[in-house]
C-alpha cells in the first residue's frame, strides 16, 4: 500500500493532464506561460477573494512576503513549534528570529494563550499554521495581532481548501501561503506553491521579488530572487484544481469512517477533532497513539504504511539551538505520540477496511 498513491490519481486524470502538459510542450513558454497567469486566476476563483501569486514552492511562498515586509535581524515573528521546519527557517534566513509558541492540545494549531506571552516590542508578525488541513484559531489570532499592530500569515501549505467557520481558508489572513508539493492535498508534479492577499500593492511586490526584484527588463529595483513557478506545474495544478472539491469530500468521508472506528480503543489517546463550523482537507489524518513504535511496526508488517508529522518539535530542533527556546510541553507531548495513517481520495474499499481492521486489532 503507498501513504500516498499518486498513481493511481494520475490515471483518473490522465487524458486531461497529458493534453495539458502536451499544449505547454507545443506552446514552450516555459517560464511565465499562459498558464501562470491562468492558475493564479483559477486559485483566487476558488477562493473567491483576493489575489493569488503562484511561487516556486511553499517555502518560497512563506520567504516571499518576508522579504516584502522588510522583516530584518532584531524583528521576531511567532511561529507555532509543531509544523515543518520551513515555517520558522524562512523567518530565520530572513534575518529575523522564530519565536515558537506551543500548540492547543486538541486541534495542535497555535495555542493563542501562549502566542500573547510570547508578543514583545520587537514582534512583528504571526504566522499560524493550519496543520494538517484544519485552520487555526484565526478569530482569535487576528484579535491578539489588531491589538498589538501586528500582521498574520496563515501557512496554508497542508490547509487550501478548507473551512473555518464558513470562510476559506487562505482568506482569513493578511497574507497566507500554499504548497503544490506533490503530496500535499492540491499537489503538482513537482515543486510549486502560492501566495494569496488581498493588498494589491503587497501582490505586486511579490511578483517583482519573485523574479529578481525587476520593475522592467532588467531594471531592478528590489532585491529579489528566482522564485518562479514552471508553466508546466501550473498547468497540471489547473487540472488538479478541477477535481479538488472532490478529492477533499472523499477525504472527509475516509476521515469520517476511521473516526468513529477509532475514537474507542484501548490504544488510541485521541482521534482528530476538527472543530465545529470547521472543514479539514485531511491533509494527514493523525492519532495520537501508546506504543507508537509497536504500533508502526504492526501496521508495516501487514504492509500499510505509517508517518510521523513530526517527530521533533522546532524548538528542539539542532538548527535552532542557539536561540535558547524554552520548551513547548505540548508539542514535545505530540511528538511522541503523533502517528498519521493514510487517507488519499485514491484509496480503495479493500485498502480503507484493511486499515480499519488492522488498527482495531492493535493492543497496547
Ligand atoms: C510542506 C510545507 C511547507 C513547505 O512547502 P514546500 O512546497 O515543500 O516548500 C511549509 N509549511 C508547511 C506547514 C508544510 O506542510
Amino acid at each position: 500500500m503507498e501513504f500516498v498513491n499518486l498513481k493511481r490519481q494520475y490515471k483518473a486524470y490522465k487524458e486531461e493532464i497529458d493534453s495539458a502538459i502536451s499544449n505547454v510542450l507545443e506552446n514552450t513558454a516555459f517560464i511565465n506561460g499562459p498558464d501562470v497567469s491562468e492558475l493564479e486566476k483559477d486559485l483566487a476563483d476558488f477562493l473567491g477573494k483576493g489575489r493569488a501569486v503562484i511561487c516556486a514552492s511553499g517555502t518560497d511562498a512563506l520567504f516571499l512576503p518576508l522579504m516584502a515586509k522588510g522583516i530584518k535581524e532584531g524583528d521576531e515573528v511567532l511561529v507555532p513549534s509543531f509544523t515543518f521546519i520551513a515555517t520558522a527557517s524562512m523567518v530565520k534566513l530572513s534575518g529575523a528570529t522564530p519565536v515558537f509558541v506551543d500548540v492547543d492540545s486538541e486541534t495542535f494549531n497555535m495555542d493563542v494563550s501562549d502566542a500573547q506571552k510570547k508578543i514583545n516590542k520587537n514582534t512583528k508578525g504571526i504566522i499560524p499554521v493550519s496543520l494538517y488541513g484544519q485552520c487555526a484559531d484565526m478569530d482569535a489570532i487576528n484579535a491578539l495581532a489588531k491589538e498589538h499592530g501586528l500582521w498574520v500569515m496563515e501557512d496554508a501549505a497542508q490547509s487550501f481548501g478548507a473551512e473555518y467557520k464558513g470562510r476559506k481558508s487562505c482568506t482569513l489572513t493578511d497574507m497566507a501561503t500554499t504548497s503544490f508539493f506533490p503530496a500535499k492535498p492540491l499537489g503538482g508534479y513537482g515543486d510549486g506553491g502560492a501566495i494569496f492577499t488581498s493588498d494589491e500593492d503587497l501582490a505586486d511586490k511579490l511578483i517583482s521579488i519573485r523574479n529578481h526584484g525587476q520593475a522592467g527588463r532588467y531594471n531592478h529595483t528590489s532585491l529579489g530572487i528566482n522564485g518562479r513557478m514552471d508553466t508546466l506545474q501550473a498547468a497540471i495544478v489547473r487540472v488538479k484544481l478541477k477535481h479538488f472539491p472532490e478529492e477533499i469530500r472523499k477525504r472527509n468521508e475516509i476521515a469520517k469512517r476511521y473516526s468513529e472506528k477509532f475514537k474507542n480503543l484501548p490504544a488510541v489517546i485521541s482521534v482528530p477533532k476538527v472543530q465545529e463550523n470547521n472543514l479539514s482537507t485531511w491533509a494527514q489524518y493523525t492519532l495520537r497513539i501508546k506504543n507508537r513504535d509497536e504500533f508502526r511496526n504492526w501496521l508495516s508488517k501487514k504492509d500499510i504504511p505509517s508517518a510521523v508529522h513530526y517527530p521533533i518539535p522546532l524548538n528542539r530542533q539542532p538548527v535552532f539551538a542557539s536561540l535558547n527556546s524554552p520548551a513547548c510541553r505540548v508539542s514535545e507531548e505530540l511528538a511522541d505520540q503523533v502517528v498519521s495513517l493514510p487517507i488519499h481520495p485514491f484509496l480503495t474499499e479493500e485498502e480503507i477496511s484493511k486499515i480499519i481492521e488492522a488498527v482495531c486489532e492493535f493492543s497496547v
